[in-house]
């Protein structure tokens, strides 16, 4: 007798329903037009609050002209991983490039920031050390800290001195490692990187900072949070993002030579992973001297964002501990979020409800990111907006 074929994926579109019926259902959107402060979705033009394009750089026509330059010359694909033979000239100056920006012996480009941080974790502990986390790190540091088969200990938002009493018991681990976001991606605070590096020190511990949000947008010459807090030289291991802030594709690690040859043996999605199209290395670098040459994107886009939230503070909401361009509207439950970003759509406003797993439980939120392409005109238009929603 033939046996009836059962769908073995049959499961999913009951776990779906569970999701849509929760409120947590997420789904796919096309953007119609190009990532700019003001974007079409589904057919209608909405002032643009969801991008990490900080900078206004992902549409600028230097980076595109870079790239076709680059594809013209070197052709598209890399055709190998970086160690065989992958790595071209135009890698090896975008690494070349970003050390000298971030002043580091050395830089390494992975093919996206959630690769160099998981590829950069895994490579720095393994079984019999310990590593941890802050409870709201993004996604990409808490699966590398899993991948490295490390004792994993995740510690309160924030909470160095939490951090410290764990260290103190931790000696008996051949290595210790920090891990945290430097600016959060959610909550738009910035890491206590000063005590944590204390810490690190008093602990022999390494400590390693994810400056994805960080990197062009804040300190003087835009290398990020530890730039700000003046604490780059305590920081062994930096990982930055080319695909914020600086318009394009692909993750980075600055610091000392060994930790780079270190990588380039070690760092799993770096060395089995195809090197990214010549193209984009030359679109970053072309970012990377945009960033350099024009300061006054970062500081325009920061001095808007402390004006942001200083009126959503008046208006009542609840912007949490945001310090940078990243300002949540924090509102507890999904459905709201939700139904808030429904509102502010029907208003011409994009700006996305954020919710659980994303964030904690009771921490739904909208929320606005800010760039250097909004004017005065759309900012005003989001604070009415959510002044009459109040
Ligand atoms: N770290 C943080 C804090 C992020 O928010 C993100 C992207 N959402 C990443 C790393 C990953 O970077 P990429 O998008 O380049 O993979």
């Amino acid at each position: 007798m033939k046996r009836r074929c059962r769908d073995p994926l049959a499961w999913m579109d009951q776990e779906l329903a569970a999701l849509e019926r929760e409120g947590l259902r997420r789904r796919l959107t096309v953007r119609q037009s190009r990532q700019l402060a003001r974007v079409t979705i589904e057919g209608r033009e909405l002032i643009n609050f969801g991008s990490n394009d900080y900078l206004g750089l992902a549409a600028d026509p230097r980076l595109s002209a870079a790239a076709s330059e680059a594809a013209r010359r070197e052709g598209w694909g890399s055709g190998a991983s970086p160690l065989i033979c992958g790595r071209g000239r135009v890698h090896a100056d975008l690494e070349e490039r970003l050390a000298a920006f971030e002043a580091t012996e050395a830089a390494l480009v992975f093919a996206s920031g959630f690769a160099a941080n998981a590829g950069a974790i895994a490579a720095l502990v393994g079984p019999g050390d310990i590593v941890y986390t802050d409870r709201k790190n993004h996604a990409s540091l808490l699966d590398g800290c899993r991948l490295s088969r490390a004792d994993v200990r995740a510690y309160a938002h924030g909470d160095w001195q939490r951090l410290e009493t764990l260290l103190a018991k931790a000696h008996k681990y051949r290595r210790r490692l920090i891990a945290t976001d430097s600016l959060f991606s959610m909550d738009g605070d910035l890491a206590p990187l000063a005590e944590l590096a204390d810490v690190a020190e008093r602990h022999d511990a390494m400590l390693l900072i994810d400056e994805a949000h960080g990197t062009g947008v804040f300190g003087r010459r835009g290398r990020g949070v530890a730039e700000h807090l003046g604490v780059e030289d305590r920081i062994a291991v930096r990982v930055g993002t080319l695909s914020k802030a600086l318009g394009s594709v692909g993750g980075f690690v600055a610091g000392s030579r060994s930790l780079i040859d270190w990588l380039v043996n070690r760092a799993r999605p770096y060395v089995f992973s195809t090197a990214a199209p010549a193209a984009t290395a030359a679109a970053s670098s072309a970012a990377l001297e945009i960033v350099e040459n024009e300061p006054h994107r970062r500081q325009r886009l920061l001095d808007r964002a402390e004006r942001l939230r200083n009126d959503l503070v008046e208006l009542g909401w609840n912007v949490g501990r945001s310090a940078s361009q990243i300002v949540p509207i924090i509102v507890g439950e999904p459905d709201l979020a939700v139904s808030l970003a429904a509102s502010l759509r029907e208003r011409g406003l994009f700006v996305p409800a954020i919710r659980p797993p994303t964030v904690p439980e009771g921490e739904a939120c909208l929320r606005i990111s800010l760039t250097f392409g909004h004017d005065d005109e759309a900012v005003a238009r989001l604070i009415e907006a959510l002044r009459r929603l109040r």
